[in-house]
């Protein structure tokens, strides 16, 4: 039997642009593949004509397939979705807005057939970006490096191609506060990297604000690694052990050698110091706890991971969405 790749492309209010990338950019692309395909288009509770034009698509042709959320549920869950109803025997992601070029896939096929398992685009120069999306990005790889997670090089995107294997292990993981690709570097396997340049939207504008790529980095950090924690543990047992001794100096100084240094400590001083001290410390702990709780808070919910709307779906494969 022949081989076959899917393509998952996460939709959001892309219908200014959208026909331009799957007719210009994608389509002339994948005629040129020579294994059979797929192409799975995930409409994330898009409020503009989106559905319907990608519906439109799917009805024509046949390759293409509709997975519809009943509400957005972000980029990061669009793709879960989308990897788990691809049936290929590789998957490749990519953005619906020509940011990511379609003319690269057969490069990263040809990664693929050399053996590499997990083909991670890697954004070198950005064409048109802000300072701060720039600065925001390199600050972002700088933290997480510095906090341990060694496994992701700066600038690695979602463009990516991941074989069959990494697809099935990547299906199996159930956290709910998920970056995908953090997920998948995380994962290990064969790691091969090709370098492109970020081009510039097509049409319409990144859905991705300032609010949610900071959340997006707040989350990266808090399931990716623990340091936070260890961090705030840190400056909790220096702060205690700093007021331990303090509180020993001040008693031997003052009430047991009777103040040869002339310091004149008086009680309300060192209980302030003290109180001072200890509230800092309840309140940084407490704050770095809450942050670990809400994660917790929201494995144990255990809500499904997205809600599929089945009538605006097209194509799709009865078995698999059941499971999902
Ligand atoms: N996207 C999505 N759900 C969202 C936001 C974005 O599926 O909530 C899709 C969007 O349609 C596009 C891709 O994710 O295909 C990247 O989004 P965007 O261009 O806004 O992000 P950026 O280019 O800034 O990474
Ligand atoms: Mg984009």
């Amino acid at each position: 039997m022949g081989m076959k790749i899917s393509f998952v492309i996460p939709v959001y209010n892309e219908e200014k642009g959208f026909m331009k990338f799957y007719e210009d950019l994608l389509l002339p692309e994948l005629k040129k593949i020579k294994y059979d395909y797929e192409l799975i288009l995930v409409n994330d509770g898009s409020k503009d004509k989106s559905l319907e034009i990608i519906q439109d698509v799917a009805e024509k042709d046949k390759h293409v397939k509709v997975l519809c959320f009943s509400r957005n549920f972000g980029k990061e869950v669009a793709l879960t979705a989308g990897i788990r109803e691809a049936s290929g025997d590789a998957v490749m992601t990519m953005d619906a807005d020509g940011q990511q070029p379609p003319k690269l896939i057969h490069e990263f096929i040809q990664k693929w057939e050399d053996g590499g398992e997990i083909v991670i685009g890697v954004r070198g120069k950005f064409e048109k970006h802000g300072f701060i999306a720039k600065t925001g990005s390199k600050l972002f790889y700088k933290i997480l490096n510095g906090m341990g997670v060694k496994d992701t090089v700066p600038g690695s995107t979602d463009f990516r191609l991941i074989d069959r294997c990494v697809a099935d292990e990547y299906n199996k993981l159930t956290e709910h506060g998920r970056i995908t690709r953090g997920l998948m570097d995380w994962m290990g396997f064969k790691k091969v990297y090709i370098d492109y340049i970020y081009g510039n939207r097509l049409a319409g504008k990144p859905s991705y604000n300032f609010k949610k790529l900071f959340q997006l980095a707040i989350d990266s950090f808090v399931s990716l690694s623990t340091t936070p924690l260890v961090i705030f543990g840190w400056i909790g047992s220096f702060i205690t052990l700093a007021s331990l001794i303090l509180g020993i100096f001040v008693l031997i100084e003052e009430f047991a050698m009777g103040d040869p240094m002339q310091l004149k400590w008086t009680g309300t001083t060192c209980l302030s110091i003290f109180i001072t001290f200890l509230i800092g410390l309840v309140l940084t702990s407490q704050a770095i706890t809450a942050l670990y709780i809400s994660h917790i808070h929201a494995e144990a919910q255990g809500r499904p991971l997205y809600i599929i709307d089945r009538k605006n779906s097209r194509n799709l494969d009865a078995g698999k969405t059941k499971k999902a």
